[in-house]
Formats: C-alpha cells, sequence, structure tokens
C-alpha cells in the first residue's frame, strides 16, 4: 500500500516548487489508492513559525490537494509536527550512541572552521574527519567541564558506496569517503533535517519518498540511517528543479513564487494545478489542459521527466485563461468582487442589482482575462464616466449623422417599458441601423464612443445594462454637449 508525504518546512510560504512537490505526491497517493501525509518539519526554531504552517496548509487546501494524516487531520502516526516528537528522536539517537554508530563531537565552530580552512589550502575534500571519534568517557567528561556541548555524529562508513535506484534519475553513486561524518543531533538537541525525516519516514510507514532533486545530496545520509537503524529504505524519486525561461534558477524575476501571489491575483486553483501537473510530468500527449481528476487517473512516476522543468508564466497564463472561459458566471463573479471593491468601484456591501451588473461586467471582459486581477483593467468604462480624451475618438461624434443616432438611441430608452437588461439591450441596439437607414458601424461606432470615451470595448449590449437607462442617457448628453 502506497504510503507518500509533503513535508515542508514552516519557514515561509508555499512556493510553486513544494506545491509541486505536494501535487506529485497527492497524485501517486490518489492514483495507487495510497495514503497522503502531510508533517511539518519545524526543527529550525529560528526560521520556523505557526503563521508560515497555515500559509501552506491553507495553500494545500485552496488547490484542492487534501491529506489522510497530519496536522488539523489527525492520524495513528502523529504527533505529525517533528518539534512534538523530540522525545521519539532522542530515543534512537540514544541507540546510535551506545552501539557506537555515533559518537559526541566537542569541536567548536572555530575548530571547525580552521578544519575547513586547512582541507581547502590541501585541496582536499570539506568534512568533517572524525576527530572527536573515540572519545572515552573521560574524554567526554573533560570536555564537559571545559563548558563544551557536543553535537552527536554519525559515523560514516570510509570504503562504501551508496546506490540509489532512483524512480527518476535511475541510478545513483555516492562514494562515502566524500561525506564525512555528519550531525544528526544538535547541541541543543534538536535532531537535524536528515536524522529526523528518516525516524519520520520510518515511522510513519512512508514507501515512496517524492522530492525536489535538491535532496538528492542528503540521499545517501539518509540511507547510511536506514541502514544503520536496520530499517528498510524506500523508494526515493527526485524531481527536477523548476527553472525560469531564461534557464537559470526559479526566482521572483521570473514572476510570482508562491502560491499564495497567484490566489490574490486571481488565479483558479485548477488552472494552477494543472499547470504545476506539467512541471514535470507530461501525460505523453499533445493535450494540456486536464482536470485533477483526469491526472489522477494518468500520472505515473514513469512520464515524471529527469530534465528541468521550465516556469513559463505565458503558459499558465493561457491556461488560466482558459479556465476562466470555461468557469461559471456566479463563481466569476464572486471572484471579481474583491478586485473591483479594493480599486474603489463597489462598495463594501453588494446588493443584488449591483452583482447583476457585474455578472453583465464578467461576460462582458471574461474572454480579455488570463487572471482576474485584470477585471479592473476593463472596469474604467463601466464604473467612469468618459472624459472623450482620445482624438481619434472624438473625431468620431463630429460626423454630421452622429446627433440622429444618439438621439435615436435616448428616444428609445425614454419610450421603453421595463427593465434594461441584457435581452431588451440587444433588441434596442438590433433595430437600430435599419430604423435611421444607416450602416452598423455608422451607428454603434459613435454610440460607443459616446458612451465610453473609447474606439474598443465591451459589447453594447452589456454596457448598456450595466449603465442603467438614467446613466446612459447621462452619457449620450454629455457626448452631444
Ligand atoms: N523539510 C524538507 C523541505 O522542506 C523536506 C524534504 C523531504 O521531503 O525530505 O525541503
Amino acid at each position: 500500500k502506497v504510503r507518500v508525504r509533503f513535508a515542508p518546512s514552516p519557514t515561509g510560504p508555499l512556493h510553486i516548487g513544494g506545491a509541486r512537490s505536494a501535487l506529485f505526491n497527492w497524485l501517486f497517493a490518489r492514483r495507487y489508492g495510497g495514503k497522503f501525509i502531510v508533517r511539518i518539519e519545524d526543527t529550525d526554531l529560528e526560521r520556523s513559525s505557526r503563521e508560515s504552517e497555515e500559509n501552506i496548509l491553507n495553500s494545500l487546501r485552496w488547490l484542492g490537494l487534501d491529506w489522510d494524516e497530519g496536522i488539523g487531520v489527525g492520524g495513528d502516526n502523529g504527533p505529525y509536527r517533528q518539534t512534538e516528537r523530540l522525545a521519539i528522536y532522542s530515543g534512537y539517537a540514544a541507540q546510535l550512541l551506545e552501539s557506537g554508530l555515533a559518537y559526541r563531537c566537542y569541536c567548536s565552530e572555530e575548530e571547525l572552521a580552521a578544519q575547513r580552512e586547512a582541507q581547502l589550502a590541501a585541496g582536499e575534500m570539506v568534512r568533517y574527519t572524525g576527530k572527536c571519534y573515540g572519545l572515552g568517557d573521560e574524554d567526554c567528561a573533560r570536555l564537559e567541564a571545559e563548558g563544551r556541548k557536543p553535537v552527536l555524529r554519525f559515523r560514516v562508513p570510509r570504503d562504501k558506496t551508496i546506490t540509489i535506484q532512483d524512480v527518476v534519475r535511475g541510478t545513483v553513486n555516492f562514494d562515502c569517503a566524500g561525506i564525512g561524518d555528519f550531525i544528526i543531533v544538535k547541541s541543543d538537541g534538536i535532531p537535524t533535517y536528515n536524522f529526523a525525516v528518516v525516524v519520520d519516514d520510518h515511522l510513519m510507514g512512508i514507501n515512496h519518498v517524492i522530492r525536489a532533486e535538491e535532496h538528492l545530496s542528503n540521499t545517501p545520509l539518509q540511507v547510511l540511517l536506514y541502514e544503520a537503524l536496520g530499517w528498510e529504505v524506500p523508494e526515493f524519486a527526485h524531481v527536477s528543479l523548476i527553472l525560469g525561461k531564461d534557464r537559470s534558477k526559479m526566482s521572483k524575476r521570473h514572476g510570482a513564487t508562491s502560491i499564495e501571489q497567484y490566489r490574490e491575483l486571481g488565479y483558479l486553483p485548477e488552472a494552477l494545478v494543472n499547470f504545476l501537473a506539467l512541471l514535470g510530468w507530461s501525460p505523453g500527449t499533445e493535450e494540456e489542459v486536464f482536470t485533477l481528476e483526469q491526472i489522477k487517473e494518468q500520472f505515473s512516476l514513469e512520464r515524471v521527466s529527469k530534465s528541468p522543468a521550465v516556469f513559463d508564466l505565458d503558459k499558465l497564463n493561457w491556461l488560466n485563461g482558459n479556465y476562466i472561459r470555461h468557469c461559471s458566471v456566479e463563481r466569476l463573479t464572486e471572484l471579481a468582487l474583491p478586485f473591483l471593491q479594493k480599486e474603489g468601484y463597489l462598495p463594501e456591501n453588494v446588493d443584488e442589482p449591483v452583482k447583476e451588473k457585474v455578472r453583465l461586467i464578467v461576460v462582458a471582459v471574461r474572454e480579455r482575462l488570463e487572471y482576474m486581477a485584470q477585471i479592473n483593467d476593463f472596469a474604467d468604462v463601466f464604473f467612469n464616466d468618459p472624459g472623450y480624451g482620445d482624438a481619434e475618438a472624438r473625431d468620431i461624434l463630429t460626423q454630421d449623422h452622429v446627433p440622429v443616432v444618439l438621439e435615436a438611441l435616448k428616444a428609445k430608452l425614454a419610450a421603453w417599458q421595463g427593465d434594461l437588461d441584457e435581452a431588451a439591450a440587444r433588441t434596442m441596439l438590433k433595430k437600430l441601423p435599419k430604423e435611421l437607414g444607416l450602416g452598423g458601424k455608422k451607428v454603434y461606432q459613435p454610440l460607443r464612443v459616446a458612451l465610453t470615451g473609447k474606439i474598443s470595448g465591451p459589447d453594447l449590449h452589456y454596457l448598456l445594462p450595466v449603465l442603467g437607462a438614467p446613466g446612459v442617457a447621462a452619457r449620450l448628453e454629455k457626448a452631444m454637449a
């Protein structure tokens, strides 16, 4: 039975890369009917915060990635926050110490720095050479009397090669000679990542570790610990880095990096999840638009590429625009409201008639939106009276036939009984050219300019109901003045 986990360090918001790791684990668990566990790796006390933890979990929820065990859900293998598991790590640390597989090291920062310098100067590999290995109880007591606090180091076998069969990267060999005895418990008693991750993955029954390529170099250290503790080593799948379009490491220069930022810009979670899935995985066809459900049915680690994934914001925007066009008007309206409110177009409390207007605006502009924040780029003509600052547009209003056109619409509005809804507006507008004996362009272009001050913009049959009959009449008068 597949058991996988996402184990973020809560040192900042959930980023694109982390979200992709979470997604791949989730997909793998769901595809094979396994369990997906979320564990918080908060052993970096200085940099970890509950705020980041909340941000990460909320982003996962927003993306639609649910978990079977972990924070907020519970489960048989808790607690799921590493700082609440310190006693567990201590037990295994003591076991390694007693069996001689780990030892106390009293080297100070200065001594370690000097060692590093010397190794660099001699052109050697920088690593801990094992100076404190073999210290007796008396030595330890003496050093502790000096006020030194020990760390615990794992004794790495010297003549050994660790071979990993990585599901994505294939066979990867690591020579232990280059590793050096590494710290498993810091002097304050807090375990290091490499130690805690092994204990937790084992106790939580994790059998596939799917994570970012940047952890590949940690993997031999972890394998050594599995072996030392007599535990079965899980399968590893290291997913490639995410690069910007210019092939440098993904950073803020390439666009927003946190999931929260995309949410705030009005991206749809299903579009983002679709995009994230394609950062490294491919279905093997040309198809690119998938629901989470569809990806879940096809996902496999065999189709995860070992070459770097390229973060293409244009592609995300294209995908998101695509999802926006297929989204219900109701949902888009709810998403649009906060943006219009923030810009001051709408009050805090929106009543039904105003909502109806927003629905029309959404329908009028959705084809041109890549993400919802852009609605404000199109909102101006609906909410602000035209300034007629555009000379080319103004010229159109000086044509001889224009007053007749504007008057005609005004008269129609005055005579109209009932609501000026979209259907009414369509009917009214459609009849005008014939009634006036003019071509469509000669009618609609001046109307558009009169009502918006611009040559292009939303369809008039959406604009009219949004402005309402009095609003339309006022703008027509302003244009004629
Ligand atoms: N806490 C680690 C990180 O956020 C987890 C790495 C792993 O999946 O083992 O990078």
